[in-house]
């Protein structure tokens, strides 16, 4: 069952996935070649704590950090340890947060260093794909509609689109209906309405689609040992039309990268 949010517990929203993109900002400055993965999950974690809020990962299906710290070929939920980053590598960090009984729940994808030039590619189509899925999440549209248009930005450059996890409803619960799958038919699904809040969250490869899980039940990584990017949003929508709730803004900011959000939004390839 969708639960529809109020403009109330929408605004409450918006305080639990900026406190997650703060989190996000401040481990921008952190990721660097020598840089400790369980020491940042520390320091996230003590991060949330300071704004009031909860880890929204840690413990949550047992899962045993505040971080899915997800170097390189490892595509989601890969769990922090001592194996400090190197010069090239790519880290995607996806952090929850709960505050006032909402869930914020967001992911970026660093660069570690100097990064080759396809990776960087990777990364860049991943993020206008995010962008490209929710421009289409507005009333009236559906879910294959936001699915359609993530999978055929991914696959026009070539890479692969997972099929095994999708992003999802959120509020008082980490994970609610409807499910949001990176790939489908335009028209198809559920429809969207207004105050559904859902996290968005492209998950590609750059190779193949395929995938395996570490046995340490969490971790799951591409099936050809090629990189693998995902970038994720918290997005409600508001007067029909989408509305960020989460922002990169801090990352932005900490990295020194000069641009403004809602444009890149805007810009983003039109899907025909
Ligand atoms: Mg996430
Ligand atoms: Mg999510």
């Amino acid at each position: 069952m969708i639960k529809i949010k109020t403009p109330e517990q929408i605004e409450m929203m918006r305080e639990s996935a900026l406190v997650v993109s703060r989190t996000l900002g401040m481990l921008a400055s952190e990721i660097k070649p020598g840089a400790n993965p369980l020491k940042l999950d520390k320091l996230a974690e003590e991060f949330i704590r300071e704004q009031g809020a909860e880890p929204g990962f840690l413990g949550m299906y047992d899962f045993p950090n505040t971080l899915n710290w997800s170097p390189n070929a490892q595509v989601v939920h890969g769990i922090p340890n001592n194996d400090v980053l190197k010069d090239g590598d790519i880290i995607s960090v996806d952090c929850g947060a709960l505050k006032n009984g909402f869930y914020g729940d967001h992911a970026y994808t660093f660069e570690v260093g100097e990064v080759a030039e396809e990776t960087i590619k990777l990364l860049k189509i991943t993020k206008e794909s995010l962008y490209v899925g929710i421009r289409e999440f507005k009333v009236g549209n559906r879910v294959g509609d936001v699915a359609f248009a993530i999978q055929n930005h991914c696959e026009a450059h070539g890479y692969g689109v997972v099929r095994e996890l999708v992003g999802h409803g959120l509020g008082t619960d980490l994970h609610e209906d409807p499910q949001m799958p990176n790939y489908g038919k335009r028209g198809r699904g559920k429809k969207f309405v207004e105050g559904m809040v859902v996290a968005i969250e492209p998950m590609i490869n750059m190779g193949t689609r395929r995938i395996k899980q570490l046995n340490d039940g969490w971790t799951i990584l591409t099936a050809d040992g090629k990189p693998s990017a995902h970038f994720e949003h918290d997005v409600a929508i508001v007067d029909g039309k989408p509305e960020l709730l989460s922002t990169f803004q801090y990352i932005n900011e900490a990295l020194g990268i000069e641009t403004n959000e809602e444009e890149e939004f805007r810009k983003s390839p039109i899907i025909l």
